[in-house]
């Protein structure tokens, strides 16, 4: 049989353009996941206690994109979910993003007052200050702030999380967790946040039920491919290894997950707790919280940051720097040869730090743009 499309990889991306090209363009859709099951990095499943848990860690979904909120609503139902984090700083659960709450509970009341007046003279209320802004831009007090927030928040779980200094990666890295000059101790102010109601790998089997859609799984694509007669390829791996790494290995971090089952109704008091300071691990997330279910047990993962080793652990994080984009580019250069007959797609392929939504609105544009005209 011949296919119009191989898609190669079953996660946000490869599952959004195969559900767009069987359903849109009614074309054929071969989808090859080297894993054995769909959903990519946001694959979640029920474990032995009946807890939803998320095998690559916490996945939680928000967006600013009302196009992807409606795509995604065809396939799932959502359970309306605020992400809470707390880090722990000098022995107290404070807010994470550190915000005027923050302040508060980890200084004398009337000094925090000092500096909260000062954020708000220097920046406004409502403002998100990057840490690396912050420390720029502030002097006196505000400078004793911003060193303070830049050492107990950011500096040491940078360094367990990337084995890098928060300066010595993009600024858009530690940016994604700003100081808040605010009381709204949510982590995301998305207007849309939610967790789909029966799991992520729920939704992504609605998407490829379509009888244009035929999954083949625990396949690497380079085993398979030669058997397969296809007009056109999207590739959702990572871009390097396409190329056989014609141009270096591209650096990825990697993760470690541990799981625990406690005999208890809730261990911490929020979705996740950050650990900048203490033991190796980055977080705690409390898998309960996300999926809003009640059990006598809960399920904790905790997270160990590694390097990743091409065929001993997963590439989960491109490290966003400089010198890696430029390497990036020269692959970049590699896939533009092939003129279209292969289409890069998501976190791994285009070497960028997407969240899903992001991921899912990148393979609505490339479809839009590059398959469907
Ligand atoms: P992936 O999900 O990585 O899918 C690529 C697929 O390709 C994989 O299934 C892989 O097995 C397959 N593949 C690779 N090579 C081959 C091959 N040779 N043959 C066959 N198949 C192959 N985003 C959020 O919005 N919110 C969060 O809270 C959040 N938390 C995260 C936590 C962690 C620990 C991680 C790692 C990521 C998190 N993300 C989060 C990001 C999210 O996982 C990604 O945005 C999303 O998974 C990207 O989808 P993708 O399809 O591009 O890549
Ligand atoms: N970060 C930090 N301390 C924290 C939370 C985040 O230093 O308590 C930094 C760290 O570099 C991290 C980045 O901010 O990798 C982005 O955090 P986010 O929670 O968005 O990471 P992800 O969920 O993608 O792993």
């Amino acid at each position: 049989m011949k296919f119009d499309w191989v898609i190669v990889g079953a996660g946000f991306s490869g599952c959004v353009l195969a559900e767009r090209i069987a359903s849109q363009l009614g074309q054929r859709v071969l989808l090859i996941e080297r894993r054995d099951h769909i959903g990519g990095n946001a694959y979640d499943y029920y474990n032995e206690h009946g807890i939803l848990v998320h095998k690559y860690g916490p996945h939680i979904f928000h967006t600013k994109s009302k196009r992807v909120w409606d795509y995604l609503s065809q396939f799932t139902e959502w359970r309306h979910y605020f992400h809470h984090v707390l880090g722990v700083i000098e022995g107290k659960k404070v807010p994470i993003p550190f915000n005027i709450n923050s302040l508060y509970a980890l200084f004398p009341p009337r000094y925090a007052e000092r500096l909260e007046e000062k954020l708000l003279e220097n920046f406004g209320f409502g403002v998100k200050v990057p840490i690396l802004k912050l420390r720029e831009s502030a002097n006196g007090e505000l400078e004793f702030l911003a060193n303070y927030i830049y050492e107990n928040v950011f500096l040491r779980y940078t360094t367990k999380q990337w084995n890098l200094k928060p300066e010595e990666l993009d600024r858009g890295v530690t940016g994604r967790v700003p100081v808040y000059i605010s009381r709204d101790n949510r982590y995301f102010q998305d207007p849309y946040q939610a967790m789909p109601k029966h799991g992520y790998t729920e939704m992504f089997r609605r998407m490829l039920s379509h009888s244009n859609i035929k999954v083949l799984l625990n396949a690497d694509y380079r085993e398979v491919i030669n058997d397969i007669k296809f007009d056109r390829m999207v590739y959702t791996g990572p871009v390097d290894t396409f190329f056989d790494y014609m141009h270096g290995e591209l650096p990825y971090r990697s993760l470690r997950f541990h799981f625990e089952t406690l005999d208890q109704e809730h261990y911490q008091e929020v979705g996740t707790v950050n650990y900048p300071n203490e033991y190796d691990i980055t977080r705690i997330t409390e898998q309960k919280y996300l999926s809003g279910q009640t059990s006598p047990k809960t399920t904790l993962v905790m997270e160990y940051p590694q390097a990743y080793v091409p065929g001993v652990n997963d590439p989960y994080y491109p490290i966003p720097r400089e010198d890696n984009r430029e390497r990036y580019d020269l692959y970049l250069k590699e896939a533009q040869r092939l003129n279209g007959s292969v289409i890069f797609v998501g976190r791994l392929a285009e070497y960028k730090y997407y969240d899903m939504d992001q991921a899912a609105l990148r393979a609505l544009g490339v479809f839009e743009k590059e398959i469907a005209q």
